[in-house]
């Protein structure tokens, strides 16, 4: 044996083992949570992103500005996959889940500071997830999920701090009754709640459309604007000529042969026509292209057809009038066409849409925004697709907590009871745990220029007295019971962030070496921060160009 130090990795490559490797994970983590911490609750303030290309978000809306920021550090990524998979089981909750999970860091790095093994650490968070677990269902209310009134506070709740806040009622209404219409016995898929936005009109001049838009015009001005009882066909592929399977080639040797070859063809798109004309069909949605001289013989037959229409809104007109897509004019019949009581083209904010509407049981509907300005738009849209997912979840699960910190402060503190009845070092684990969930009612706290302290000392002493359901108002910064003021949230948003926060600062804490085949620090342009502590920053550097500016994020380094 030489003293040759055995070279396993290649020159590029970057290792990082131990505490440092571990202290690494847990910045960047903690640098996630950091970075949407001052968005939380309804006083919560918006970023504005502005990505390499110079277009511009504005929101506050957790996972939109984790998806926007462009971060690279794996660790971090791993708090980013917890945003997006709330966003995917709920639909909100996601700058909460985010929060949590890099409070569970914060609080288990000062635990592995006084040497408490990483493996203890996970055991004590996993048995605290799932005590918590059980005390959440406690608490847990159950509604009727008939009772629009709930609904709509659930609703209006998932939008609070949204840009949404002036036309919260009207808007909570418009997206019960449209998760309401779209149910069947299969359950809820809120896909079929199209949101369509028109910039123009105030958010107040919001509708609900009992049926589909489509932000196209008629194919030709002969045809129609307006037509009653319509007898809707769907077709998927393109009304023209049909192309040979072979490549054939056609000499023409004189012009007759010419006319010929083009009557011909003008028989065959008339023939397509015809078949149309002959199953009853008055609207033809049509998802690929319509030849010139289709669209005239159409419009000939006072057809309504509109064309290139997206896939998505096909699927959308089915659902809504029961008309089956064919891809083959030829094989159409009369019960592949589906029936809405109107179909219209009509003028929303300075551009023609179709409303196929009058459907009766309409199970596709369609949400037509309204708002001053694109990005105003664009962040309600944001808010109303939170609001779906609560309502879906609250009729599916029928149980919800009462918001502003409440179930987070209960927790708390039944998770230093059950501390107790853990022996161990794991007992120290399980009331970090009960610490970091404070986050959320100290953050409300914050966010809304009071007194963290105060607000909590209050939360604990009203918990203690058995009342649950006591939250802190972050407008008028008063404890009081949520339930009377309508702040509902349901059982499975805190569930799902708990679990999904837990698991992801588990898996953070159990890595005790990083092997890139590349730099880890790297994508940020002045090359100097080589250092561990901007592992988090630099990482995240890419299209922000550099996560300085960002107020969030100093507090979290
Ligand atoms: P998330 O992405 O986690 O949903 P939000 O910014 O929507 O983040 O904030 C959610 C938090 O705000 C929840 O803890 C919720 O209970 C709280 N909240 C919502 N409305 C109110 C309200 N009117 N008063 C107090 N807290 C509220
Ligand atoms: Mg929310």
């Amino acid at each position: 044996m030489g003293n040759q130090p055995l070279i396993v990795l290649s020159d590029d490559s970057q290792r990082t083992t131990g505490r440092d490797a571990q202290s690494m994970n847990i910045t960047a983590g903690k640098a996630v949570a950091g970075a949407v911490r001052t968005t939380l609750g309804p006083k919560g303030m918006d970023k504005m992103l502005v990505d390499s290309m110079g277009s511009v978000v504005v929101t506050n809306d957790g996972v939109t500005i984790l998806k926007e920021m462009d971060i690279e550090h794996p660790a971090a990524n791993m708090i980013v996959e917890v945003a997006e998979t709330q966003e995917n089981e709920v639909g909100d909750g996601t700058t909460s889940a985010v929060v949590v999970a890099g409070e569970l860091l914060a609080k288990a790095e000062d635990l592995l500071e006084q040497d408490i093994h990483p493996t203890t650490l996970a055991q004590g968070y996993r048995q605290a997830a799932e005590r918590a677990g059980e005390v959440l269902e406690d608490v847990a209310i159950d509604v009727d999920v008939e009772d629009e009134e709930y609904l709509q506070q659930i609703a209006a709740t998932a939008m609070t701090g949204k840009g949404a806040e002036g036309s919260k009622d009207l808007l909570a209404e418009i997206v019960v009754r449209a998760v309401q219409s779209i149910a069947d016995e299969d359950g809820i898929n809120t896909e079929y709640v199209e949101v369509e936005k028109s910039v123009g009109g105030s958010i107040e001049n919001t509708e609900l459309i009992e049926g589909v838009l489509i932000s196209k015009d008629r194919v030709h001005e002969n045809m129609p604007y307006f037509v009653e009882d319509a007898n809707i066909a769907l077709i998927d592929t393109a009304l023209e000529v049909k192309e040979t399977e072979i490549d054939a080639e056609v000499n023409v040797t004189d012009p007759d042969q010419l006319q010929e070859f083009l009557d011909q063809e003008e028989a065959q798109l008339r023939e397509l026509v015809d078949k149309l004309v002959d199953v009853g069909a008055n609207v033809v949605f049509c998802q690929k292209g319509i030849d010139d001289l289709v669209q005239h013989f159409l419009a000939q037959e006072g057809i309504m057809a509109v064309r290139r229409v997206k896939k998505s809104q096909v699927k959308q007109i089915a659902r809504a009038t029961g008309a089956r897509a064919v891809s083959n004019v030829d094989d159409i019949t009369e019960d592949d066409l589906g029936y809405a009581g109107s179909v219209a083209q009509k003028d929303v904010g300075g551009s023609d849409h179709i409303f196929v509407e009058d459907v009766e049981d309409a199970k596709a509907v369609t949400i037509l925004l309204r708002g001053g300005t694109e990005h105003v738009v664009d962040e309600v849209e944001r808010a109303i697709e939170d609001s779906l997912g609560v309502v879906r979840t609250t009729i599916e699960d029928g149980k919800v907590l009462a918001g502003g910190g409440a179930p987070e402060v209960e927790l708390s503190l039944a998770l230093r009871d059950y501390a107790d009845s853990v022996g161990g070092r794991e007992q120290l684990a399980v009331e970090a745990f009960a610490d970091a969930l404070e986050v959320i009612p100290r953050t409300l706290a914050e966010n809304a220029g009071l007194d963290p302290i105060d607000s909590l000392v209050e939360l604990r002493s009203q918990h203690s007295a058995g009342d649950a359901a006591d939250g802190l108002d972050a407008y008028t910064g008063d404890v009081i019971d949520m339930g009377e003021e309508g702040v509902f949230e349901p059982l499975r948003v805190k569930t799902q962030a708990l679990e999904s926060a837990t698991e992801a600062a588990v898996m953070i804490l159990r890595i005790d070496d990083v092997i890139a085949a590349g730099d880890l620090a790297v994508s940020s342009d002045d090359g100097d921060d080589d250092d561990m502590d901007m592992g988090g920053m630099g990482g995240m550097g890419g299209g922000m160009g550099g996560m300085g500016g960002m107020g969030g994020m100093g507090g979290a380094m």
